[in-house]
């Protein structure tokens, strides 16, 4: 049983079909593992044994019908910023943490509807502001590879349930990184897709004009096969693209020759741990193995990606935010002489500092008299960012560079200093303000055996041929393959 929890979800798939295995079984075995090994990871927020079991129970009466697709039967866990219909989904925040979804958001739905087993909910920052899962109401995630560092955020409750083996694959969003830069920190494979192409319906806004959902999971094969479940036009999301549906599975067997991997002079600069650079380096040295050429690309706008990102999502944030008032849903203070007082008492006792900070950064960079300084200016720098990789995948297939300039921190190391915790996401934020696709996979480890993630960015809908460039690479390398110690 226990090969079962670094298998791929293909291989999953055909146990299944051919009854080797039942739905029920395989739930059984992780939940199991999240009962043992949740306490000390803090990765679920929730977990509600008899829904995932009679999820299961219903998959197998599929898979005794004999036409089950790739996805029945399939475990996964959602970072709790998706509503599920009757669940609780807090967002990370003591402002929802009473708030039981009505219904499903559009991804949930769709991989219900595939066949996929729920096993329950993961720890993210409140609101998803963060990169090291410390700022969630639920208390800090830990990561599986040393408890004593952060396994990255937002999404480090999806990563660590995915590392530790307590799911197998699970859900993330990333506005300016979430899913890559926790991936990165923990070993995994994660993809942003291009914005768009997954519905934000029933998925609690952070940053709207940022904001998209993703797989976070061992292999860029698995992350394919999930990323086709959740793909696809929903008209209740008015960005959503309605485009012909995808096979994101189509270009796995992608050959590498010829390919020019881009290398911005702006990544490679000052800034990345030497740690970092030497996994770095040994990636793009597989890649040229197999017949890439790598070439120097300029991506001039670079470090103004970080301010932009700052102003931007902080903006969309207060306005997002300004729905959580304590009336209709939601915390709501339980003292208050009135309705101002409900207002202000509410929003002061459920959100914490991180989100406080963002909503008034936002109020102030959108206020009358700072709106041109400020957002109106980074909105010029995000299409500035945006003709950047314009011209930059005019000389090249692909981008490639480190996710993360460092690899998982101790925790408690940035809490103190916003900025030092703002800087994680230089790498990552610019895919996210030209809505460009990016995935990071595990390429190796820094000293104390921490994983160290590649980046690879492409054009907008190059996620298929993104994730062939990532399947290679995992057809040669077994990174994505090692688990943490104790975990087995
Ligand atoms: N760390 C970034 C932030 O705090 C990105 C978060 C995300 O992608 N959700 O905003």
């Amino acid at each position: 049983m226990n090969e079962l929890i670094n298998a791929s979800l293909r291989d999953i798939s055909r146990a299944l079909t051919e009854r080797r295995l039942s739905a029920v079984e395989l739930a059984t075995l992780f939940l199991e593992r999240i009962e043992r090994l949740n306490p000390t990871f803090n990765a679920f927020i929730t977990v509600e044994p008899d829904k995932t079991l009679a999820q299961a129970r219903a998959a197998d009466a599929r898979l005794a019908s004999g036409n089950a697709g790739p996805l029945v039967g399939i475990p996964l866990a959602y970072k709790d910023i998706f509503c599920t219909k009757g669940m609780l989904t807090s967002c990370g925040s003591n402002m929802l943490s009473n708030f039981v979804a009505p219904y499903d958001a559009h991804v949930v739905e769709q991989l219900s509807n595939a066949g996929i087993v729920n096993l329950g909910k993961l720890n993210m920052d409140e609101f998803a502001m963060g990169s090291s899962t410390e700022s969630s109401f639920f208390g800090p995630t830990k990561n599986p590879w040393d408890v004593t560092r952060v396994p990255g955020g937002s999404s480090g409750g999806s990563a660590a349930a995915v590392a530790a083996r307590l799911a197998p694959v699970a859900l993330g969003t990333d506005t300016g990184g979430s899913i890559r830069q926790p991936a990165a920190m923990c070993g995994l494979t994660g993809i942003k897709p291009t914005y768009g192409i997954v519905s934000r319906y029933g998925m609690v806004a952070y940053a709207s004009s940022l904001d998209q959902g993703g797989p976070m999971a061992k292999s860029a094969a698995d992350c394919a096969l999930v990323l086709n479940g959740i793909a696809g036009f929903d008209q209740r999301d008015s960005t959503s693209l309605d485009r012909p549906a995808e096979d994101y599975t189509r270009a796995l067997g992608y050959s590498i020759k010829g390919l020019r991997i881009g290398l911005p002079r702006e990544f490679f600069a000052d800034g990345m741990d030497d740690e970092v650079r030497f996994a770095i380096d040994e990636a793009l040295n597989v890649y040229r193995s197999l017949g890439a050429e790598l070439v120097q690309v300029d991506l001039p706008n670079s470090e103004l990606s970080v301010p932009a990102y700052y102003v931007v999502a902080p903006a969309e944030a207060s306005s997002n935010l300004s729905r959580f008032d304590g009336v209709r849903y939601g915390y709501r203070a339980p003292e208050y002489r009135d309705l101002g007082e409900l207002y202000s008492r509410s929003r002061a006792q459920g959100f914490g500092a991180e989100v406080k900070r963002r909503i008034m950064v936002g109020t102030y960079v959108l206020s009358h008299g700072y709106y041109d300084a400020y957002y109106l200016k980074a909105q010029k720098l995000r299409r500035l960012i945006a003709e950047d990789f314009r011209n930059a995948f005019a000389h090249c297939d692909v981008i490639m560079g480190p996710t993360s300039p460092f690899v998982a921190f101790p925790i408690g190391a940035k809490t103190d200093d916003p900025v030092q915790m703002y800087l994680s996401d230089i790498y990552t934020v610019s895919t996210n303000l030209a809505g460009l696709p990016g995935l990071s996979i595990p390429c190796g480890f820094g000293a104390g055996n921490l994983p160290v993630g590649l980046q690879i960015l492409g054009p907008w809908f190059d996620e298929a041929r993104m994730l062939g460039i990532a399947h290679q690479y995992q057809q040669q390398t077994d990174w994505h393959l090692r688990m943490p110690g104790g975990v087995a």
